[in-house]
């Protein structure tokens, strides 16, 4: 019998959700709450049935929830007609540590393992866990689960987490490579695994998720091993505001110069990355429009971006036997087949050759973008990560 699967993914200052029909994967209806905390909180909320939105002050999550609920069995518009009809409920959580390396029921003691964690994700986790509490106040009998970006990583062997540090590092503060966006990662890779009908066992991907925030992750048997974001998400590609990579010693150059520890942090996650590198915007498509209008700062983060992309893909090809499936995902892998197809010009040397016409023509719907003859298949997934966490709950509560 089908099951409804309520998704939550509270962050700081908003609240998104989604409902899903389970074991058939139809999205019953959407919703967004913004401004959680300010006396201009707004909630929108799309389905079949009609569009709600609400203008109001929205204190504080137990209101936003409150909202979330009144908007889910609206007579007219709403997506449910009462509680009951939610089975369980799945949250997106950010960080597992190596706590977690698949979802989980919810219980007194995974709670206390994501408080346990907040010190590794001190902006997520405490508002993951203000989701789950006030869920379990309004849902107190239904079984809940939690989804961690982390956990997809944790299959990386030590080679590829450990950084070059004094151990006593990854020992007493528990500093190694995590990892990020994995329900992603494995979303996208279970689809590519459905497209080309191929089994994850004996194929290797490589998955690009290009979106605000961006990683790459190498993918083995249908298992992480390696991936560009690390201790936190700033490390890795270029993003929209986050440098990625850097010389570590920048930052002890800027603090010798006198860039105070908060503003340095600015630097590197707010006004780095394409913002940064480009001055015009955090949007590749008004970086785009500026270089064709030759704007040299513009042309140059262009190049940068899809240059990082391309190391990555380089390395972790060296370290896999083959690269059975490339992948594109995230707004600008989904959307920008220009950028796509500047980060696949140079990877032809690898066996990686894309049908550019394809590419353009495909836009952003899944497919299959690569030439028949190229050794590795290169392919669009749009990502769901919300779906993802509707497999995880319905599976494990009910599978
Ligand atoms: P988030 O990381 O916040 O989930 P998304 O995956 O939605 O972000 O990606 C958002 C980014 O995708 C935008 O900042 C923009 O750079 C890019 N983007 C969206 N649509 C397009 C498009 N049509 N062409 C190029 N880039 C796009």
């Amino acid at each position: 019998m089908n099951k409804k699967i309520l998704v939550i993914n509270c962050g700081s200052s908003s609240l998104k959700y989604e409902v899903y029909s389970m074991p058939d994967r139809i999205s019953l209806g959407k919703g967004l709450v913004e401004r959680i905390g300010s006396s201009e909180g707004h909630l929108k909320q799309k389905s079949s049935k009609g569009l709600i939105e609400y203008q109001e002050p929205i204190e504080n999550h137990s209101q936003a929830m409150v909202l979330v609920i009144k908007a889910l069995t609206d007579k007219d518009d709403g997506v449910i007609t009462n509680l009951n009809d939610i089975s369980a409920i799945g949250h997106r959580t950010v960080h597992g540590g190596e706590d977690y390396a698949s979802s989980i029921l919810i219980t007194d003691h995974v709670i206390q393992a994501i408080k346990n964690n907040i010190e590794l994700a001190p902006l997520h986790n405490p508002a993951n866990l203000i989701g789950i509490q006030e869920s379990f106040k309004i849902f107190p009998d239904c079984p809940q689960v939690a989804v961690f970006d982390t956990a997809f990583h944790q299959t990386i062997p030590p080679a590829a987490y450990l950084y070059g540090l004094d151990r006593k590092f990854y020992d007493e503060y528990r500093i190694r490579r995590y990892g990020f966006h994995g329900t992603s990662h494995r979303y996208v890779s279970n689809e590519a695994m459905r497209l080309l009908k191929r089994s994850s066992e004996n194929t290797n991907v490589i998955s690009c998720h290009l979106g605000n925030g961006a990683s790459i992750t190498s993918i083995v048997n249908g298992e992480s091993r390696d991936t560009s974001m690390g201790f936190t998400p700033l490390e890795g590609l270029v993003m929209g505001t986050r440098s990625g990579d850097i010389d570590p010693a920048i930052v002890l150059y800027l603090l010798d110069k006198g860039f105070t520890k908060e503003q340095v942090n600015q630097e590197l996650n707010k006004k780095g990355g394409m913002l940064g590198l480009s001055g015009i915007s955090n949007d590749m498509r008004d970086i785009r429009a500026a270089a064709k209008e030759g704007h040299t700062n513009a042309i140059q983060a262009l190049e940068v971006y899809a240059h990082r992309i391309r190391r990555y893909v380089g390395a972790y090809a060296a370290n896999m036997y083959r690269v059975d499936a490339l992948i594109f995902t995230g707004g600008i892998g989904e959307n920008d087949f220009e950028m796509r197809e500047r980060i696949c010009h140079r990877l032809e040397n690898l066996g990686i050759v894309m049908d550019y016409e394809k590419n353009k023509l495909m836009g952003n719907k899944e497919g299959l973008v690569s030439k028949g003859y190229s050794n590795t298949a290169i392919l669009i997934i749009p990502t769901n990560e919300e779906l993802q966490i509707a497999i995880d709950t319905f599976d494990i509560v009910f599978g």
